[in-house]
C-alpha cells in the first residue's frame, strides 16, 4: 500500500506515540494547576491496540516512533511495550520523550530494548525553581535520571529547556555548561500556546532571537550550523567547537517549520493528530475495536493525511488552536 503524503508532498515517517495522560509533573506552561486526568483504563489504548497501530504505520513507511506522553514512564510495564516495538519490523528508531523522575531504575532496561536515545525535560538547575515550574519534581532524581540515561549509553541525549522570561531566562548560560560538562545536546524551546496552560503561558515568551543572542555572546564563532538534515527535526542547530554539544531552538512561534513535518501524532487515547495546531483528530483506537481489517484501517490512515494543514497558525488565531491540554498530546 501507499506512502504517507500528504497534499503538501510530506512524507510522514514520524509518530509520535503518547502512551498516558496521566503526568507526575504538573509543568506550569504545560498543564493549568487543577488540571485532573481522568481517563479511565478501558479509554486509553493497550500495548497490543499501540503495536498494532504502529505496525501499519510502519507499513506505511514510518520509521521513527517517540514514546511520550503524560510522563510515558509512568505507564505500568512500559518496558513491554519498549519490547514489542523494538520487533516491528521497519521501526529503527525509538526515541523517549520523558521527564527522567523514573529513569534511573529503567534506562538500563530501556536501552536493551531498543529505546536508542532520549529527550529530558529540565527546566531549571537551581532546586527550589525547579519546584516552583514543574509543581511536584525534584531536580536531583531528574539529574540522576539524566545520569542513568548516559550511563545506560543513550545517545544522543538531548535536554529540553522551556524558556520563560522573569522564570528562567536567567540559566540559559548554565544549562549550556551543564550540557557541554555531560556530553549531552541542549535545545532551548519557547512556549507554544497549546490548551489554556500554554495560551497563558505566551506572556512569558522568550524568543529565540534573545536566546541565541545570549548564546552567540559566550561560545561567539565557536558555533557552526548543523544543516536541517542533521537534526531530523523542527531544531535549528549550532554545534559548539571544542565540544560534543549541539545547541538547539525550537521555535514554534517565531518561525514556521511546517514545511519539512514528517509527523503525526497518536493521543493515549487512540487519536491520530496530524498537527500540534489543530483541533480535528481521528479515532484510530474506536476502527481497531471495531474490528477493521488492517487495509481499512491503513485507507482511514491516509485519508486522515489529506486533512493535514499546511501549517500551524500559533501566531494568528487562537480560535484555530486545540484546547487540549500538552500533557494529553505528547509535545
Ligand atoms: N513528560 C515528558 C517530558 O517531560 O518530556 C513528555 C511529555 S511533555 C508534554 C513533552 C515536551 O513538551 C516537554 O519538553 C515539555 O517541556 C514540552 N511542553 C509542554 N507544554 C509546552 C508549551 N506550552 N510550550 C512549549 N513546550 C511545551
Amino acid at each position: 500500500m501507499n506512502q504517507i503524503i500528504d497534499p503538501f508532498n510530506r512524507k510522514i515517517t514520524y509518530l509520535r506515540v503518547s502512551v498516558t495522560d496521566h503526568c507526575n509533573y504538573r509543568c506550569h506552561y504545560c498543564r493549568e494547576e487543577d488540571h485532573v486526568t481522568h481517563t479511565k483504563r478501558s479509554e486509553v489504548l493497550s500495548f497490543e491496540e499501540i503495536a498494532k497501530i504502529v505496525k501499519l504505520f510502519a507499513e506505511l513507511g514510518v520509521t521513527k516512533v517517540r514514546l511520550t506522553g503524560g510522563e510515558p514512564l509512568l505507564r505500568k510495564d512500559i518496558l513491554d511495550l519498549t519490547s514489542m516495538l523494538g520487533k516491528i519490523p521497519g521501526i529503527n528508531d525509538i526515541p523517549l520523550s520523558t521527564n527522567a523522575h523514573l529513569l534511573p531504575s529503567l534506562a538500563t532496561q530501556l536501552r536493551k530494548n531498543g529505546v536508542n536515545r532520549a529527550n529530558i525535560s529540565i527546566d531549571s538547575l537551581n532546586s527550589k525553581r525547579f519546584k516552583e515550574i514543574t509543581r511536584d519534581g525534584n531536580l536531583n532524581t531528574v539529574i540522576k535520571g539524566i545520569d542513568s540515561a548516559i550511563l545506560a549509553g543513550m545517545n544522543p541525549i538531548k535536554l529540553n529547556m522551556v524558556v520563560m522570561k522573569g522564570v528562567n531566562d536567567d540559566e540559559i548560560e548554565s544549562m549550556v555548561e551543564f550540557a557541554i560538562n555531560r556530553n549531552l545536546d541542549i535545545r532551548f524551546i519557547e512556549t507554544m500556546p497549546i490548551g489554556l496552560a500554554g495560551i497563558e503561558a505566551v506572556d512569558r515568551h522568550f524568543s529565540e532571537k534573545d536566546i541565541l543572542e545570549r548564546v552567540y555572546k559566550i561560545y561567539g564563532d565557536r558555533l557552526k550550523t548543523i544543516s536541517s538534515k542533521q537534526t531530523d527535526g523542527p531544531a535549528k542547530a549550532l554545534h559548539i567547537e571544542g565540544t560534543s554539544t549541539n545547541v538547539a531552538t525550537i521555535s514554534a512561534v517565531s518561525n514556521n517549520f511546517c514545511e519539512s513535518c514528517n509527523r503525526v501524532r497518536l493521543t493515549a487515547k487512540g487519536e491520530l493528530i496530524l498537527c500540534l495546531g489543530q483541533k480535528d483528530s481521528v479515532s484510530l483506537r474506536d476502527a481497531v475495536r471495531s474490528g477493521m481489517s488492517d487495509d481499512d484501517i491503513k485507507k482511514l490512515i491516509l485519508n486522515a493525511i489529506t486533512k493535514k494543514p499546511e501549517k500551524h497558525f500559533f501566531n494568528s488565531a487562537i480560535d484555530n488552536i486545540s484546547s487540549r491540554q500538552m500533557v494529553e498530546i505528547g509535545g
